[in-house]
């Protein structure tokens, strides 16, 4: 079985940047995404905007021009796309990594499709396939959606929008202004401080006015077909719903992580201990790269901030060749 320099898993945005720089570098490498080409992007809402311009959403200095003030998901998907071509990336699709072990120094990564042998393993798997659960009766009923595409489904019918932050609130507003009627269930006291700061007064003042209704320090307790039960601090309430839309959040696969014998700091963010110049785990020629490295803090790290890991690993593991 040939040996690559480097296998990538995850083909989002900072497992392309790491394929680039191996390129770049000479390195045999592989890129294997259990998806199609940035997956998470392709899952995200219909209609979203990035807040980021499109500059800061680069890599492998391929341009990004759009047509707006901010890029849309379609000229995200069309851009990346772009990018794969230019760079001629080597990327296997529809392929998932389901475990991996280290030997004599060598990754074994082992897929649906098969075994493959590399020197150096890159993490850069995201974090939105895990969502953060209710943990409710009732969660199971195919009115409750994890995920969010597009308002129209949602005309005309009595939804509830579980959570405060970024999402919820984008999720609460698009779906009140094309015709949804709207609850908001917020375990805190308020909408999230995080909620980007041209959003905020818009979903405040909706919640003050009482087009959108809020329940705050509240959880869900119970779904039914046609009802939602609501614990809040005057008691328990029951609404009439249709859907609920829980916009809770989404974990990184820590299980998977730890098979592969990473370690963990004891912090509530359960954050992976890996060299901040290197992005090197604890294991050996074990990498991070992008959002993943944040642990449940899913804000921390972003396509702007985290393009710069594929150099830093690239970097070491050309380091280290001229070590050895
Ligand atoms: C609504 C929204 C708006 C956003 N706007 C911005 C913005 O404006 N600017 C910005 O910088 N960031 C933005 N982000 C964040 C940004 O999208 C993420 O930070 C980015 O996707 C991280 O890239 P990544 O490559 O680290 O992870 P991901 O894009 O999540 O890629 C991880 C990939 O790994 C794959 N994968 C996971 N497990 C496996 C496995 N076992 N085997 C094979 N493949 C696997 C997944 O399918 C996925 O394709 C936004 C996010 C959301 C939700």
């Amino acid at each position: 079985m040939a040996v690559y320099d480097l296998i990538i898993v995850g083909g989002g945005p900072i497992g392309l940047a790491c394929g680039i720089e191996a390129n770049k570098a000479g390195l045999n490498y592989l890129i294997i995404e259990k998806g199609c080409l940035v997956n998470s992007l392709y899952n995200y809402p219909l209609n979203m905007t990035f807040f980021s311009t499109s500059e800061r959403l680069e890599i492998g200095g391929v341009p990004f021009i759009s047509h707006g003030p901010k890029p849309n998901r379609l000229e995200s998907l069309e851009y990346y796309r772009r990018v794969c071509d230019t760079w001629k990336l080597n990327i296997n699709l529809y392929e998932k990594v389901i475990g991996g072990r280290t030997r004599d120094g060598v990754h074994q990564v082992e897929t649906t499709k098969g075994m493959y042998s590399c020197k150096a393993l890159v993490l850069a798997l995201g974090f939105y396939d895990l969502p953060f659960l209710l943990n409710v009766p009732g969660e199971e009923l195919p009115k409750v959606r994890h995920y969010y595409d597009e308002p129209h489904p949602y005309y005309k019918q009595k939804i509830v929008v579980v959570g405060a932050a970024n999402s919820a609130v984008d999720v609460a507003l698009e779906t009140w202004r094309k015709g949804a009627e709207v609850t908001m269930v917020i375990r805190e006291q308020g909408i999230r401080d995080s909620v980007k700061y041209w959003v905020r007064p818009d979903i405040e003042n909706r919640i003050k006015e009482g087009s959108i209704k809020a329940y705050l320090n509240s959880v869900i307790t119970r779904i039914t077909e046609h009802a939602v039960e609501i614990q809040t601090p005057d008691g328990i309430e029951e609404i009439q719903n249709d859907f609920v839309l829980a916009m809770t959040g989404y974990q990184p696969p820590f299980e998977f992580m730890r098979s592969l014998g990473m370690e963990f700091q004891n912090d509530k963010d359960h954050t992976p201990v890996y060299d901040e110049l290197t992005m090197e785990t604890n294991v050996p020629n074990l990498y991070l790269a992008g959002v993943v490295c944040g642990g449940l803090k899913t804000n921390k790290w972003f396509i702007e901030n985290s393009r710069v890991h594929a150099e830093l690993i690239v970097n070491d593991l050309l380091k280290k060749r001229q070590v050895h």
